[in-house]
């Protein structure tokens, strides 16, 4: 296939090298010069602009921070829709907020495209080990022609429904996620003042009724988990900006739907707290810093 990839950041570089790695043929661009050139280096086309990347292409894939830049690069002069081909899909893998996703669906739709939502999770390491889980939101038809291509790079491609579901997947995955990790760091950091020894706390929690993955693979208190963030000082894990991010789109999604979430906004502020702070670029499992004494977050 002729691919066009546009954002080759943490997650795009890797998501990249792995369609070239199945043979396909990729234009990138990226604003990022350095990004750019090494992805040229393992075979790929460099772009000048968005709408170069997608130019002669059989699909474009896009893979950038939030719902602007998506907008920037799809509408914009240089942007996918001055250049894409009638009919050609568009696949979006960044994470943004349902709404967005279905007014650039139907800004695609009147150029002649599909844009298909196609968030991912798994982190950097799903990513550079082509394992990504891909929530797709499009129609049957859309999903079941698009799967090859998001099979050189995830394991686990997933229809959700149709457009926009993708994301509505991946934003309460997320709000599930922050609840937990901020519940998990409460007992650990109560366990730990009421005289426990936090692993064998780590242990019983995680034999117990209250286990789940943030507290059975990602621990938030250091050396209950060997591999966890928390045992390398929060570093190279999922950071807290990335999840204030996430648990924003959810709030922001229940609003539009006059629906509670009465523990995702309430988490949120943990997390806005955290980042307040200075400690934004920490593993979100750092949110247990605000409960211990020794904390600095
Ligand atoms: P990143 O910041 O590392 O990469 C984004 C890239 O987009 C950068 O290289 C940047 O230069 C580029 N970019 C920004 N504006 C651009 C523009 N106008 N034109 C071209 N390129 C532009 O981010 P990331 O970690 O790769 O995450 C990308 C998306 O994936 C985000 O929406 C994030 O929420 C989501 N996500 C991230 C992870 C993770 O663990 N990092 C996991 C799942 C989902």
């Amino acid at each position: 296939m002729k691919i066009g990839f546009i954002g080759l950041g943490n997650m795009g570089a890797p998501m990249a090298l792995n369609l070239l790695k199945a043979g396909h043929a990729l234009n990138v661009f990226d604003l990022n010069a350095q990004a750019v050139e090494t992805l040229k280096q393992a075979g790929a086309r460099p772009a000048k602009t968005p709408k170069e990347a997608s130019t002669d292409v059989e699909y474009v894939i896009t893979m950038l921070p939030a719902s602007a830049h998506v907008k920037t690069v799809l509408t914009g002069e240089e942007g996918i829709l001055a250049g894409i081909a009638k009919h050609t899909p568009i696949i979006d893998s960044s994470t943004i907020d349902p709404a967005s996703v279905k007014a650039f669906a139907e800004l695609a739709t009147q150029n002649g495209n599909t844009f298909v939502d196609a968030p991912v999770s798994g982190g950097t390491g799903g990513a550079t080990a082509g394992t990504l889980t891909f929530m797709v939101g499009s129609t049957t038809h859309l999903y079941e022609q698009i799967k090859p291509v998001l099979s050189a790079m995830g394991k686990n491609i997933v229809h959700c429904g149709e457009t926009s579901t993708g994301q509505v997947a991946k934003i309460c995955n997320n709000l599930v996620l922050g609840i937990t990790m901020a519940g998990v760091s409460e007992a650990m950091a109560l366990g730990e003042k009421l005289g426990i020894d936090p692993q064998v706390l780590g242990k019983i929690i995680n034999t117990s009724t209250g286990r789940c993955w943030s507290s059975d693979t990602y621990n938030p208190f250091p050396g209950v988990i060997d591999t966890a963030p928390s045992t390398r000082g929060y570093t190279g894990g999922f950071g807290t900006d990335l999840m204030l991010k996430d648990l924003g789109l959810a709030t922001d999604a229940a609003k539009l739907a006059r629906q509670p979430v009465y523990l995702g906004a309430l988490a949120q502020q943990l997390y806005q707290t955290m980042s307040a702070n200075g400690a934004g670029k920490l593993d979100f499992s750092a949110v247990i810093k605000l409960y211990r004494k020794d904390g600095d977050a």
